[in-house]
């Protein structure tokens, strides 16, 4: 089911929108030109909404974040006690598809049975996903062409005006019952505002990449020296681009303790998986200690180990990790160079 909404109301949309909950969508910062996800509270933030390209910052801090307290506990008593969270409905807009898929992706691991995450269950359950739809791809980093991505949303937004300037309007497309429940409610505001959803639709069509990663099937390359060299020439093991990426979900948890050494807070950061340290165990022994194995290590839970799983790649290629990689470094140049020697029957 569907909508459509003449182009020059978006705005009034947008403000019923907001009414309905915590608002995060993609602004400008102005200060440093960086498009982000921010909540926005009043409604002359909307000036600063910027739809054309994808925020630099992912959006996986509105639901996990970045510092977390998990709970509390006391010795004496043994007693632990949750940090109570405070429900709110919140709604997350202007993701693109590579980033809602990315939400599918963590959903898959903290939602399903075996590694089921309260907290992250509590958060999750109060977000409302309304995406924006790509007519192109917004940086030429984007790759998620190569990544079969699917439609999860519960409402999403096309401007139509882009592919063709006669249809000055906006494709509303509904994918779910907390989709339903939340169009009904806004449908009905604007029709008390005198602006009329016309019900309507439409196919989305597939969005198309012009870089591509050639393949997914990376297993027989795990040898092959291109990732040492890059890894060793490049890499600084700086963690930016698992800091960006929608998809990484490490973390790390340790105890703060109080000066009576009996009361303290459990906490969760995130980690990243090119730390040193990620790996380090009681006894101290670290199991990726080389540069390489641990920027390979990121590329593989990728593309093998978590599919093997999930039966998905653990990858939106949303490109943020190549666009803001300081030194450059492109993990699907990598892989298609490799698969080039292969087919050039060159393996040096
Ligand atoms: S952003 Fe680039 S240099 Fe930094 S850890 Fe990632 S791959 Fe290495
Ligand atoms: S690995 Fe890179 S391209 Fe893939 S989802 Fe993460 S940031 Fe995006």
């Amino acid at each position: 089911m569907g909508y459509l909404l003449p182009k020059a109301k978006l705005h009034q949309f947008l403000l019923a929108l907001m009414a309905e909950g915590s608002f995060v969508a993609p602004v400008n910062r102005k200060a440093d030109n960086v498009v982000v996800y921010e909540e926005l509270t009043d409604s002359r933030d909307l000036e600063r909404l910027d739809l054309s390209i994808n925020p630099q910052f992912s959006h996986k801090k509105f639901f996990m974040p970045a510092y977390e307290e998990l709970f509390t506990y006391d010795m004496q008593t043994q007693q632990l006690t949750d940090r109570k969270m405070v429900p709110r409905r919140r709604i997350l807009f202007g993701l693109r598809l590579c980033d809602l898929n990315a939400v599918k992706i963590q959903d898959a691991l903290f939602l399903g049975k075996q590694y089921a995450d309260d907290h992250y269950k509590k958060a999750r359950d109060h977000l409302v996903l309304v995406g924006w739809y790509c007519n192109k791809a917004p940086s030429p980093y984007c790759f998620c062409g190569s990544m079969e991505l699917t439609h999860y949303y519960d409402v999403m937004l096309r401007d139509l005006s882009e592919k063709d300037p006669t249809r000055d309007l906006i494709y509303i497309d509904v994918n779910s019952p907390t989709g339903i429940l939340l169009m009904t409610t806004i449908v009905e505001k604007l029709r008390h505002r005198g602006i009329a959803l016309k019900e309507h639709h439409e196919q989305l069509p597939p969005i198309m990449t012009k870089k591509k990663l050639v393949t997914r099937d990376i297993r027989k390359h795990f040898d092959n020296p291109l990732w040492t060299k890059t890894a060793n020439e490049k890499c600084l093991s700086c963690e930016r681009c698992t800091t960006m990426c929608p998809t990484c979900m490490c973390y790390d948890v340790y105890d703060s303790t109080e000066q009576d050494l009996r009361h303290g807070t459990r906490i969760r950061t995130w980690d990243s998986c090119h730390s040193k340290e990620f790996t380090r165990v009681a006894g101290g022994h670290i199991f990726r200690p080389a540069r390489d194995a641990r920027f390979k290590h990121r590329i593989y839970h990728k593309l093998t180990y978590y599919p093997e799983v999930f039966g998905t790649p653990m990858c939106t290629g949303c490109g943020r990790c190549i666009e803001h990689c300081p030194t450059t470094i492109d993990f699907v140049e990598i892989i298609n160079t490799i698969e080039k020697q292969k087919t050039q029957g060159n393996h040096k």
